[in-house]
C-alpha cells in the first residue's frame, strides 16, 4: 500500500492553518497556525507561528512573514525539523476553498483552469476565496510543482434540486449575478452524514438524515440517499440559523428600517452589522460565544436566555422543515463546537419533537465523542458525531493524487 503524507491548508487573509496527515493511519503528524501574515513593519515583522508536533508540546515563535509563501516555507522547515526528514516526504497539499460556485460538485486537482474558476468565484466569496487562492499560489512558490487539490465548502450542496436553490427574485438577476443557494460547511455535512450511515450500519441510499453543524457559524442540511437536497445557508453564509454574530434569515425590509433610522447610507456597513454584530451577540448584548451565553443563562440573564431560545427554536424549525422536504427523517446528527459539546442545546432543539419520533435520552446526552443519544423507543436516531473537515480534505487529496 502506498502511504501518503498530505499537508492540509486552510488559508485566511492573514492566517494559515495547517495539518500534516499520514493517510494510512489517518494520524495527524503535526498541526499549527501562522498568524498575522503581512502584518507589522518592517514588512510582516508581526508574524507569529504555533506549531504542534503530535504528542509534543506546542512550539511558538515570532517569525516575520511578509507573504503566505514565507509562512509556508517556515512551516516546511518546522515540519522537517520535527516530524519528517525532508520536504520530498510531503506527497500533496489539500486546500479548503470556500466557494466553488456552481462550477464544482466535488474536489479537484488544482490546474490553471481551476485557479481561474476559483478567481471567478471571488465575488461570491470575497473574504475567503482570494485568501484560499493565495494559499494555493504560496504552496506553488514554496513547494514547487507538488500536486495540490481544492476541496470546496459548497461542493456537497450542488445536488440540491433547482426549486431548493432558486430565490424568488427576477430571474435575469439570478442569472446575471449567479444568485442562488449554494450552502456551506459542505465538507462537514458530507462527512457526518456518511459517518452516521456507517454508525447505523446502513447504506446511505435509503436514509434521510438532517445534519446540524452548530459552531460559531451554523448550518443545517437535509441529506437524502447520501446527497444534499437542501441546506440553510444560501448565497453567502449569512442565511439560515441565527449564529454567533450573524443574523441568519430575516425580512429584507428590516434593512430599510434600520438604515433609515440609524442614517446608515452604505449597504456594506449594514451587512457588517448583520454579519458581525447580530445573532447571539446581537440578541444577548453579551457575547457570541455559547459558553458565555450558558454562563449568563445560569445567572438568569433574560437576553442570554432569549438568544439561546431563538437558536434552539430555529434548529427545531429546520429539523421539521427538512423532515417535510425529505418525506420523513431517519436520523438527526449534531456536530461542530456547539453541536458536539453542548448537551443542553441538543436537548432544547429537539424538545417537543416526540410527535415525530425524535427524543433524546438525558443520560446518554451527557457523553462526549461519537454517541447515540436516542431515547428509549425513539423512532429517529439522534447521533452526536465529531466533524473532521481536515481529514476529509486529506482523504479527497489522497484519492485524487493516487489516481494521477
Ligand atoms: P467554528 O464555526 O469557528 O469552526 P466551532 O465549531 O469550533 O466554531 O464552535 C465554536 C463554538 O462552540 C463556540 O461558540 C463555543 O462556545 C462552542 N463550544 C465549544 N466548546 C463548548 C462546550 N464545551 N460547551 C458549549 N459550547 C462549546
Amino acid at each position: 500500500m502506498v502511504v501518503l503524507k498530505i499537508l492540509v491548508i486552510n488559508a485566511g487573509s492573514s492566517s494559515l492553518k495547517y495539518q500534516l496527515f499520514n493517510t494510512d493511519t489517518a494520524e495527524v503528524l503535526a498541526k499549527g497556525v501562522c498568524e498575522r501574515i503581512g502584518i507589522g513593519d518592517p514588512a510582516g515583522s508581526g508574524g507569529h507561528i504555533k506549531h504542534t508536533p503530535a504528542g509534543k508540546p506546542t512550539m511558538e515563535e515570532d517569525f516575520p512573514m511578509p507573504t503566505h509563501a514565507d509562512g509556508i516555507r517556515r512551516v516546511v522547515e518546522l515540519l522537517t525539523s520535527t516530524v519528517i526528514s525532508s520536504m520530498s516526504e510531503i506527497d500533496a497539499v489539500g486546500h479548503r476553498v470556500l466557494h466553488g460556485g456552481a462550477e464544482f460538485s466535488g474536489s479537484v486537482l488544482v490546474t490553471d483552469d481551476v485557479k481561474a474558476a476559483i478567481k471567478r468565484c471571488f465575488p461570491l466569496g470575497p473574504l475567503h476565496n482570494p485568501a484560499n487562492l493565495t494559499g494555493i499560489l504560496a504552496c506553488e512558490e514554496a513547494m514547487g510543482d507538488i500536486p495540490q487539490v481544492a476541496v470546496f465548502d459548497t461542493a456537497f450542496h450542488q445536488t440540491m434540486p433547482d426549486y431548493a436553490y432558486t430565490y424568488a427574485i427576477p430571474h435575469e438577476y439570478a442569472e446575471k449575478y449567479k444568485i442562488r443557494r449554494y450552502g456551506f460547511h459542505g465538507t462537514s455535512h458530507r462527512y457526518v452524514s456518511a459517518q452516521a450511515a456507517k454508525f447505523l450500519g446502513k447504506d446511505p441510499v435509503g436514509l434521510k438524515i438532517v445534519t446540524c453543524h452548530l459552531g460559531n457559524g451554523s448550518s443545517i442540511a437535509a441529506v437524502k440517499d447520501g446527497k444534499c437536497v437542501d441546506t440553510s445557508m444560501g448565497l453567502t453564509p449569512l442565511e439560515g440559523l441565527p449564529m454567533g454574530t450573524r443574523s441568519g434569515v430575516l425580512d429584507p425590509a428590516i434593512l430599510e428600517t434600520v438604515m433609515n433610522g440609524e442614517k446608515i447610507t452604505d449597504i456594506s456597513e449594514m451587512l457588517t452589522i448583520l454579519n458581525k454584530k447580530s445573532g447571539m451577540l446581537g440578541i444577548s448584548g453579551i457575547s457570541s460565544d455559547f459558553r458565555d451565553l450558558l454562563a449568563a443563562k445560569a445567572k438568569g440573564d433574560a437576553r442570554a436566555i432569549l438568544a439561546l431560545k431563538c437558536f434552539t427554536y430555529a434548529i427545531k424549525k429546520y429539523i421539521g422543515a427538512y423532515a417535510a422536504a425529505m418525506g420523513g427523517v431517519d436520523c438527526v446528527v449534531f456536530t461542530a463546537g456547539v453541536g458536539e459539546n453542548n448537551a443542553d442545546i441538543r436537548a432544547e432543539a429537539v424538545e417537543g419533537l416526540e410527535f415525530m419520533g425524535i427524543s433524546i435520552d438525558p443520560v446518554k446526552n451527557n457523553t462526549r465523542g461519537t454517541v447515540d443519544v436516542t431515547a428509549e423507543g425513539g423512532k429517529v436516531k439522534v447521533l452526536v458525531i465529531p466533524t473532521d473537515e481536515e481529514f476529509v480534505i486529506a482523504s479527497d487529496t489522497e484519492e485524487i493524487v493516487k489516481a494521477l
